[in-house]
């Protein structure tokens, strides 16, 4: 029996199966993947685990004695030299050491040339010597990261099309709107619904109308072309096309090849489509977005009302 599982407060080895608790306890550290330091209050390095080492090693550190090295005097270097970040870590581990916090916590991008990497770093003070020693780990959380951005990025995209969705559009047209704003310069808005979508449906089944979707959203997206330019699913069978930095006239042209792209457009699965397309545009002048959007929405409805398969543009008295 190694463990006294007697204590609920700690676990304690009763007899030494590798040598003394002191040398257990340091393989234990070497053998796990965090970099572990430990630091006096004037952040002289008093220990480090291999990890340490051989991230030191593979960074361009293979030779430096740690035990000659003061952490403080790192970390300020890395102030001074402008590293991004460094002011926040820097800032953290003064706070635990002078007693001001009581632990700190703090992920930061780390990048190689060779590869994207982010690193979580924490402060502790070490148990039994909190006032005078304390624990620095590093761990890589790159993994972690990755997946989080991936699920970013997949929670912007519509899944059918793989255009952006509203929750895409509503972090992207705001600023935009504003850098519109800023620069006195007109943002135009493509407001699209296919016609008649419920028919092709009926006629050629669901998975057809899926297709009629995904080539709609085709041609839609190879309008965006510019940073300032997002093709979104609106919503069913409606799409929207931020344009910023077009006035109505550029915007009129592109609405208008996109139509005739549509009507062009044949399909086996589903013959062809049409659609109708409701034009706005505007030299934002306040926060009010959303009019502007509502504005397509009407001169879109109009389109539908006179006939379907064109392209109205909003005008102050469109009904
Ligand atoms: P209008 O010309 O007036 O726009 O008529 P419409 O038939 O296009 O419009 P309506 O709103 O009556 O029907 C839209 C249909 O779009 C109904 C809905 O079942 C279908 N739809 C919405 N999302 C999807 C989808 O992801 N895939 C498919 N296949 N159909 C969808
Ligand atoms: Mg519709
Ligand atoms: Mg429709």
């Amino acid at each position: 029996m190694f463990v006294n599982y007697s204590s609920t407060e700690s676990q304690r080895l009763n007899s030494e199966p590798h040598g003394s608790a002191a040398g257990f306890s340091y393989a234990i550290l070497d053998s796990i993947e965090q970099e572990i330091a430990v630091i006096q209050k004037d952040g002289q390095i008093v220990y480090v685990n291999k990890a340490w080492v051989r991230f030191g090693a593979n960074n361009g550190l293979p030779s430096v004695d740690w035990l000659q090295s003061n952490y403080l005097d790192i970390c300020a270097h890395a102030v001074l030299s402008d590293e991004p970040e460094a002011r926040d870590i820097y800032a953290g581990l003064v706070a635990v050491i002078q007693g001001m916090q009581s632990d700190f916590s703090y992920e930061y991008p780390c990048h190689s040339p060779q590869e994207k990497r982010w690193f979580l770093m924490n402060v502790v003070g070490l148990t039994g010597h909190t006032d005078d020693l304390f624990v620095v780990i590093h761990s890589n959380i790159t993994q972690r990261k990755l997946a989080e951005q991936e699920v970013e990025r997949l929670s912007l995209l519509d899944p059918l099309t793989g255009l952006a969705n509203r929750r895409h559009l509503m972090q992207f047209l705001p600023s935009e709107w504003q850098r519109n704003r800023r620069d006195g310069t007109p943002l135009s808005l493509i407001l699209l619904d296919i016609d008649d979508f419920k028919r092709i449906n009926d006629r050629h089944g669901h998975v057809a109308g899926d297709e009629c979707l995904k080539q709609t959203a085709g041609l839609i997206a190879n309008n965006a072309r510019r940073p300032g330019d997002l093709a979104v699913r609106w919503g069913g069978e409606e799409f929207l096309l931020v344009l910023g930095n077009t006035p109505q006239e550029v915007a009129l042209h592109i609405a208008t090849g996109i139509l005739d792209g549509i009507r062009r457009l044949e399909s086996d699965a589903y013959g062809c489509c049409t659609v109708s397309i409701g034009l706005s545009s505007s030299i934002p002048a306040d926060d009010n977005f959303e009019a502007l959007i509502l504005q397509a929405d009407s001169a879109l409805y109009l389109a539908k009302k006179e006939g379907k398969n064109r392209v109205m543009r909003y005008t102050p008295d469109a009904r």
